[in-house]
């Protein structure tokens, strides 16, 4: 089609578009394109097949990338409507490029189930993309408790190998089973992200807390065009859509830093995983009632030796004197009386956890000075003890971090024994649900490493290195002994050990036995000789493993990962999950329902905020005429009868009143639009944004 006749029916399209996109703020330079034919690409998110929850919170933004021309026309609309008067909130336009253009509206939702088309017209470019919007399911019975276990990188190579350590077998036969072998429902879950196949930790939980898959080491936001990491477009997680619309109580339990990819998971907004300090912030924002983990060095002001903080907030102060009981090491923990603590905030390293190999075997070299710091069980019991006394229920997150902390250093036995102190955890937790019913646990992993069993390790004939490796009939069965039957087996080095191999990693020494501290498998594209019980063997060659890639750490694996539900709702996770559909599946099983009697009013759209939005003003004239004033516009509307007179013309529309509140049609909001002369992003009225949003934004 010839462009001058395309741009002159896109001046045809809907009402929002002919107020975007043209206007421009004094002092501004205009923006200099190099053809006054638009090509280019668009951006949309939320993305293409995204799904929601009717009532959860996002961030809706479309980037023009790539523009060799401005467009004179651009119009973006929900199943046909405007997507300003949709979602009853003004465009923010912004150029973060020479050849860009973005219009973002934050914080809003869907109401109601269904398909939705977005469309979006730039000149001569058009992008469709769908969106599905769902309710969860409220027939049957309902999860009150979530007890959800994330065992990061734990593969079902880490469970088949915690299994024949803890439980030993006897003629094939497993002499025991886990906690998390011995669940009601299971299933596998797909894991990658937005950007690529192999995930991070970062987006992979972050798919389990929000519904929306990420970019690597994203959490709970979506990619944008400009640097910042931290005003990505976001994506409502668990945690605050039941602190926002239930009375449940909430906590994250890790082993490893609070700060880090999976917890942080429950609570962060930002496309950089390392924004740790700002993760601490997030938080303390967020305030879940039981914070247990790692991470110190972020919650402590930056006079403190072992901050790493550039500031001086101090959250142990901060959380204190936001009503939280704070514990600093397991013995603190242990007296917690769990009966008078409503809010719990403990932090028991200043990085990640130490291992339970480590703890249990008090090796200082490891612990330096935290010899006293709590198992996953013990955090997850008081962790319980706590949130369970809301009548309501609770969400519990607990991580297992050091199995994947282990797993990059190819430190399996590390690794494993960790996948047996969060069995041990999950113990706690079906004992509790057992004893009170009403309760989901779900058991899961974020991704998989490679590890692999190929049998056993035997030096008994005098053979070492790979032709000590047993396989088929030699390999025979291991010889691990839990004597104390404490669920651990009492020595790693055995005479005949599991053989584990990986497969993604990069050239390194593998001798078989226990590293006496957790060892980098390679230095500067060498195998690294400390990886051997004897670092000067001059025949160590036997041990080299060669990998097939670059780097100093194994890397995390494709492969769909194990999922395992136990009590209420545990049906909802039979079968391949994506991941982010364990997401939806923990809010069918609970029934979580965010829009409560506000479904009733359906789409309509909110008055005071959407015209608050568009910095104009709104008066009620105490008889039943309210008078609206938006730039050099203004429209008078009879609530009454819905009779409206905007800019001189003569409208209707419905109108309804619910709670104080004032609502009317998408439609008549898009006429208000029409008010406005002009209007550019960069003099967006954030403050009325911001309120907007605090006030409870569109309802
Ligand atoms: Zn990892």
């Amino acid at each position: 089609m010839n462009s001058k006749l395309m741009k002159t029916a896109s001046i045809l399209l809907l009402t929002g578009a002919l107020l975007l996109g043209s206007a421009v703020v004094p002092g501004t330079p205009e923006t200099v394109y190099a053809a006054d034919e638009t090509t280019g690409s668009i951006y949309i998110a939320p993305v293409d097949r995204a799904k929601f929850l009717a009532g959860a919170r996002f961030d809706f933004r479309v980037e023009l990338r790539d523009l060799t021309a401005k467009p004179n026309q651009v119009s973006i609309t929900i199943n046909g409507r405007p997507a300003e008067a949709f979602f009853g909130q003004s465009f923010v336009i912004t150029n973060t490029h020479e050849d860009s253009e973005e219009y973002t509206i934050r914080d809003v939702m869907f109401r109601s189930p269904g398909l939705y088309e977005v469309e979006v017209k730039a000149g001569e470019l058009q992008r469709k993309i769908q969106y599905e919007v769902i309710v969860a399911d409220q027939y049957g019975k309902k999860a009150k408790n979530v007890i959800f276990f994330n065992g990061d990188g734990m593969s079902h190579a880490v469970i088949t190998a915690a299994r024949i350590l803890s439980k030993g077998m006897t003629e094939g036969k497993y002499n025991g089973l886990l906690e998390m072998d011995m669940m009601e429902a299971r299933g596998v879950v797909t894991t990658s992200g937005l950007d690529s196949i192999a995930t991070d930790s970062a987006n992979s939980a972050s798919a389990y807390a929000t519904g929306h898959k990420g970019e690597m080491n994203a959490l709970g936001v979506y990619p944008d065009n400009t640097p910042d990491s931290l005003d990505n477009p976001r994506v409502e997680t668990i945690i605050e859509m039941l602190k926002r619309t239930s009375g449940k109580a909430t906590g994250i339990v890790s082993t490893a830093e609070l700060q880090d990819a999976s917890p942080a998971a429950g609570v962060a907004h930002t496309r950089r995983r390392g924004d740790k300090a700002e993760i601490a912030e997030m938080f303390y924002k967020v305030q879940p009632d039981v914070i247990l983990g790692g991470g110190s060095a972020y919650f402590l002001p930056q006079s403190v030796p072992g901050s790493s903080r550039k500031d001086d907030q101090d959250f142990f102060k901060l959380f204190e004197e936001a009503g939280y009981h704070i514990v600093e090491n397991r013995t603190q923990l242990l007296q917690v009386d769990a009966g008078k603590t409503d809010r719990l905030f403990g932090v028991f390293h200043l990085g990640n956890m130490d291992t339970y190999y480590d703890r249990s075997t008090n090796n200082t070299a490891v612990l330096g000075s935290f010899t006293d710091q709590p198992t996953l069980w013990e955090m997850t019991q008081t962790a319980i003890e706590v949130l369970s006394k809301n009548e309501e229920g609770f969400l519990l997150m607990v991580e297992a971090g050091s199995i994947d902390k282990q797993l990059h250093p190819l430190d399996w036995e590390r690794a494993v024994i960790e996948a047996i102190e969060m069995d041990k955890a999950i113990g706690v937790a079906k004992r509790f649900a057992e004893q009170y019913g009403d309760t989901l646990i779900v058991v899961t992993a974020d991704h998989a490493h490679s590890m692999s069993i190929t049998g056993t390790y035997w030096e008994g004939d005098g053979k070492s290195g790979k032709d000590a490796v047993r396989t088929y009939a030699e390999a025979g069965f291991p010889t691990y002994v839990d004597a104390d039957g404490d669920g651990f087996p009492d020595e790693l080095d055995v005479e005949r050990k599991l053989a584990v191999h990986f497969a993604n990693h990069p050239d390194y020494y593998e001798d078989y036995k226990m590293d006496p501290v957790p060892t980098t498998p390679n230095v500067n594209g060498e195998p690294n000789p400390a990886k051997l019980l004897n670092p000067d063997d001059p025949d160590r060659g036997r041990f080299l493993q060669i990998g097939p890639i670059n780097g100093s750490t194994g890397v995390h694996t494709v492969e769909d990962v194990p999922l395992m539900a136990h009590g209420t709702g545990s049906q909802y996770f039979i079968g391949v999950l994506d991941n982010t559909e364990v997401f939806f599946a923990i809010a069918h099983a609970m029934g979580l329902q965010l829009l409560d009697s506000e479904t009733e009013i359906g789409e309509l759209v909110q008055l005071r905020p959407f015209v608050e939005s568009l910095n104009g003003t709104i008066t009620y004239n105490g008889g039943n005429t309210v008078e609206l004033k938006i730039g050099q516009g203004t429209a008078r509307l009879n609530l009454t009868s819905g009779d409206a007179v905007v800019n001189g013309q003569s409208l209707s529309t419905d109108v309804k009143i619910m709670n104080q509140r004032t609502y009317v049609t998408p439609d008549f909001a898009a006429k208000l639009l029409e008010l406005l002369p002009e209007r550019n992003g960069r003099s967006a009225p954030w403050q009325y944004v911001n309120r907007y949003a605090a006030s409870g934004g569109v309802r």
